[in-house]
Order: structure tokens, then C-alpha cells, then sequence
């Protein structure tokens, strides 16, 4: 069984990837230092598998902590070593996540995101783990005229979030490329995930407000805002309002077991995969499901466009499906009905 640290695995993304590569024989070390996640979505992964009858004792180890800590990184790299079990592998989920907060406060992202990867990469480095999965976005693109983009279009990020996802990548391109003998790396550039894992355990608990559409439709539907303030209806688009591609989280989640087997399974490389589902959805469209699936109104006003959105964003993930044997596999029904029964079972998140 191989062990793998997941930093930032008390996230959204990260604890449904636990989920996902405990199921298939990963032993796991999480730290998370949880600025924007609550230590409880591990206990939660505990619970969902202790009503299987599995124990997670073992296989399951979470360590609160910050990777810009290169001591304490040192530490848990260096008790795996001590314990029989070295860490194989990184799935690198932790950074901050607000393209808002990232014009607001542009050095705190560049420290904790492009800082805090380099502090990883080079304990990494030293323990002799070279295989990294990095959580990059769909952010780090500049605008296309493609209806879709592939893994070639221009990167040119227009935010500091993006920019620091797009130094990350090229720092990784660097590492890759003066030790091509040894790392293999998957930078996974996301388009949107939504939707929750299906038992209603875990789910998106930011510890701020949200400024995503799914959360704002969930808490429009819970009652806790009064409505959605839809950004421009004269978008290019085929209802005038912005275009998306979702992907189901859990879908999502097994992109990146997908990526961990490759990576493991053949020669070191540096790839760069979209992670969508390369269809689209514009606002209007995502209300209509979510209200049809779930058997409630969502109220929305239009409002002015919000600064630097793009009209369409949709991926061309022939890449990932054709190398990772990957496939998204569920649809817009499965993401509405899993996010809001998370939301409704959790009305206050964790908390
Ligand atoms: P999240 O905020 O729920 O998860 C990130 C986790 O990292 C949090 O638990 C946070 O506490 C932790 N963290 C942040 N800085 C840390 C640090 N210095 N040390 C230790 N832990 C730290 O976000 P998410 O949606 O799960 O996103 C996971 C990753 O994917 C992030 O890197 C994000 O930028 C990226 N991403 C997310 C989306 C999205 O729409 N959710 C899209 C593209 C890329
Ligand atoms: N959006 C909106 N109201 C909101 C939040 C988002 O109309 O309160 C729109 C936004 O303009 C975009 C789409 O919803 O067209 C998805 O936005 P989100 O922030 O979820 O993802 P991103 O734009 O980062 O891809």
C-alpha cells in the first residue's frame, strides 16, 4: 500500500479526493492548516467509513499544520520515513482560492501559494518524492476566441490568484525540466467543480463567504440569502448570462487518482490536463436544473457584469480522457441534487 501526503485535504476538493484514494488503497497523510476548512470534514471521512465497518486508523492521519512550515513539512516526511511508510507521492491541494481576495491582498497569495509550493517541492526534493498532483485552474488562461480550451492556449492569467497558479505550473516546468530523470508531475487545471459527495457528509464549507455561483444558488435555496445577483445578461452567450463548465466533485476527485496512478505507473513527465467535462452551462441554465431537480425557486435579480469575468469557459479535456482513463461520469442532475442535499443536511456547514 503506498502512502501519499495531501496538503489542503481538509478542503473541498482535497477531502473528496481522501474519500476517492482510500477507496482504492491509499494510505494517507493530510495536513491542512485550515484557514478555509474545518478539521471536521476529516472526522466525517472517519464517519462515512466507519458506517461501512472500515477503520481509518491506519489509513488515515491528519496533521493541522502550514506547508509554508518547512519543519514542520520535514517532520511528516521525515516520522512516514521512520514508520516504514516514506511518502511516494504529493496531491498538492493547498493554497487560497478568492480571484476577490487576491486583488485585495495580491502579496498573501503570492506567500502562501507560490511560497508555500516551493517550501513543499524542495523538502520534497530532499526526501526523494518526486510525484506531485497540483490543484492549477482554468484561471491560469488568458482570453481565447476558442468555443473551447485545450492544453496549448496562451496562458495569461488576468488575476493575482491565477498568477500565482501559473507561477506554480512554471515552476514545476523548471523543476521538471533540470530533473527530467526523476519528477513526475501532473499540474490538473480545474474548471468548476460542484456538487458534494453523495452521502451528504462532506461537502463546501468555506470559511468565508462565498463568491461562487453553486454556494450562492445553495444558500438562496436554504433561505439565507434573499436571492442570486446574476452578473450581465448581454454576455455573447445563448441566454446573454456568463457560460461555465461544471464538473461533479467527485468526478473531479477521480481525476486525480487517475493522475496518481499514471504518474506512478510509467516514466517521469510533466503533463498539463484540463479537468472539465467540456460542456456548457450558462447561470440561467444551472437555476433551471437546480430548481427542477430539487423542487424549489431560486429568486435572482440582473446586476452590472462583474470585472475581469469571461463570457464562455469551457474545456477541451480530450487530453486527460484519452492519457488517465478518466471519464466524467456524472451530469448536471447528479451535482445539483448531491450539492443541495449536502446543504440542506448541513445548513451550517461543519460548524
Ligand atoms: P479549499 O479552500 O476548500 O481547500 C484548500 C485547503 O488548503 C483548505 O483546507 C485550506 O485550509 C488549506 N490551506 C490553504 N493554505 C494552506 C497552507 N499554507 N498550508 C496548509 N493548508 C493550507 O479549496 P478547494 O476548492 O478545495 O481548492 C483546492 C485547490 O484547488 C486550491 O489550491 C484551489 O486554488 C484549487 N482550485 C479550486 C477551484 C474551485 O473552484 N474550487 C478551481 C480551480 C483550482
Ligand atoms: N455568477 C453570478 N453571480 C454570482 C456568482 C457568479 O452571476 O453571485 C456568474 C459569473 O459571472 C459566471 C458564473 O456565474 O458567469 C460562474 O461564476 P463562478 O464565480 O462560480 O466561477 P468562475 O467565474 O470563477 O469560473
Amino acid at each position: 500500500m503506498k502512502t501519499v501526503l495531501v496538503t489542503g485535504g481538509a478542503g473541498f476538493i482535497g477531502s473528496h479526493t481522501c474519500i476517492n484514494l482510500i477507496e482504492n488503497n491509499y494510505r494517507l497523510i493530510v495536513v491542512d492548516s485550515n484557514i478555509n476548512s474545518s478539521p471536521k470534514s476529516i472526522e466525517r471521512i472517519r464517519q462515512l467509513f466507519k458506517n461501512k465497518s472500515i477503520d481509518l486508523s491506519d489509513l488515515l492521519n491528519f496533521f493541522h499544520g502550514d506547508i509554508r512550515d518547512k519543519n514542520f513539512l520535514n517532520q511528516i516526511f521525515a516520522n512516514a520515513k521512520k514508520d516504514k511508510s516514506p511518502i511516494e507521492a504529493v496531491l498538492h491541494f493547498a493554497g487560497l482560492k478568492s480571484v476577490e481576495d487576491s486583488f485585495k491582498d495580491p502579496m498573501l497569495y503570492w506567500e502562501n501559494n507560490v511560497v508555500g509550493s516551493l517550501t513543499l517541492f524542495e523538502v520534497m526534493q530532499s526526501f526523494n518524492c518526486n510525484t506531485v498532483v497540483f490543484s492549477s485552474s482554468a484561471t491560469v488562461y488568458g482570453i481565447t476566441s476558442q468555443k473551447s480550451v485545450d492544453e496549448s492556449s496562451v496562458i495569461n492569467p488576468n488575476n493575482p490568484y491565477g498568477q500565482t497558479k501559473a507561477a506554480v505550473e512554471n515552476l514545476l516546468e523548471g523543476i521538471f525540466k533540470s530533473y527530467s530523470d526523476k519528477w513526475r508531475i501532473a499540474n490538473l487545471r480545474y474548471f468548476n467543480p460542484i456538487g458534494a459527495h453523495e452521502s451528504g457528509l462532506i461537502g463546501e464549507d468555506p470559511n468565508d463567504k462565498p463568491n461562487n455561483l453553486f454556494p450562492i444558488i445553495c444558500r438562496v435555496a436554504g433561505g439565507t440569502y434573499k436571492n442570486l445577483k446574476i452578473f450581465g445578461r448581454d454576455w455573447p452567450t445563448i441566454d446573454g448570462t456568463g457560460v461555465r463548465d461544471y464538473i461533479h466533485v467527485m468526478d473531479l476527485a477521480d481525476s486525480h487518482r487517475c493522475a496518481l496512478d499514471f504518474l506512478l505507473n510509467n516514466q517521469p513527465q510533466f503533463l498539463n490536463l484540463n479537468i472539465g467535462t467540456g460542456k456548457g452551462t450558462s447561470v440561467l441554465e444551472l437555476i433551471q436544473i437546480f430548481s427542477d431537480v430539487n423542487e424549489c425557486d431560486i429568486s435572482y435579480e440582473f446586476c452590472e457584469r462583474r470585472p475581469g469575468d469571461l463570457p464562455v469557459v469551457i474545456a477541451n479535456n480530450r487530453k486527460a480522457i484519452e492519457l488517465l482513463n478518466w471519464c466524467p461520469k456524472k451530469n448536471l442532475y447528479d451535482m445539483c441534487l448531491d450539492g443541495w442535499n449536502w446543504q440542506k443536511l448541513n445548513p451550517n456547514g461543519y460548524k
